[in-house]
């Protein structure tokens, strides 16, 4: 059976440790391609181009939105964000699990187009623990951790919209739990409808024996 590469959104506020799971899932298992978005926001220290994001000015992303090179992109906290098309149609044809770590605006336009995109949140044990998270990671301003905390209130709202919330309070039970559910995901009848056919028009030709 050709195996179909499933989309999985990862959302979560910003602190939550997302990107932790993600590089987790990415380490310990080969069945996953990580798409590197594009983002007009400047790169922080020990980030790579290329490796964490491809880092554009706006009139750079204004065109790729333009040229229909985006999946999706979003405005968060005054820049752009977006999924570049190419790879991640790529990868999915190669029958990988494409992870895109996105937040919630992109995530909803991703299950409009792929309605059998997975889309998985990330939450912290609590509040007051994701606070504490963000001021430990010493990169951000004062201003901009309150900002943040803002807009994770605000992205609390649209959590009923996901499939699953998985709570980071271990990290390796966290990643391992992320990846049971994408496996018992992959298995539901709405993302094998190709096998399901092959396997119907088998049982009929057999059955005509
Ligand atoms: P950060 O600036 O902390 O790297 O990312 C800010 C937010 O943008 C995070 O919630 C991250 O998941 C989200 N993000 C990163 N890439 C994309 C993208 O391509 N599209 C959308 N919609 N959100 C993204």
């Amino acid at each position: 059976m050709k195996r179909e590469g499933i989309l999985v959104v990862i959302s979560g506020f910003a602190g939550t440790g997302k990107g932790s799971v993600v590089h987790g899932l990415m380490e310990q298992y080969e069945q996953y391609a990580l798409s590197i978005s594009m983002t007009t926001r400047n790169p922080r220290p020990g980030e790579e181009e290329g490796v964490s994001y491809f880092f554009v000015d706006r009139e750079r992303f204004e065109e790729e939105i333009k040229n229909d090179g985006l999946i999706e992109y979003a405005s968060y906290c005054d820049n752009y964000y977006g999924t570049p098309k190419k790879y991640v149609q790529q990868q999915l044809q190669e029958g990988r699990d494409v992870i895109l770590e996105i937040e919630i605006q992109g995530a909803l336009k991703i299950k409009e187009q792929f309605p059998t995109a997975l889309l998985l949140f990330i939450v912290p044990p609590s509040a007051a623990e994701l606070k504490r998270r963000l001021v430990g990671r010493g990169t951000e301003t004062p201003e901009v951790v309150e900002k943040r905390m803002r807009r994770a209130a605000e992205e609390a709202e649209g959590i009923g919209q996901y499939d699953y919330i998985i709570v980071n309070d271990s990290l390796e039970d966290c990643i391992r739990k992320t990846h049971e559910v994408i496996n018992a995901a992959r298995l539901t009848p709405v993302r094998n409808e190709s096998f399901i056919k092959e396997i119907r028009n088998e049982l009929v030709e057999i059955s005509r024996k």
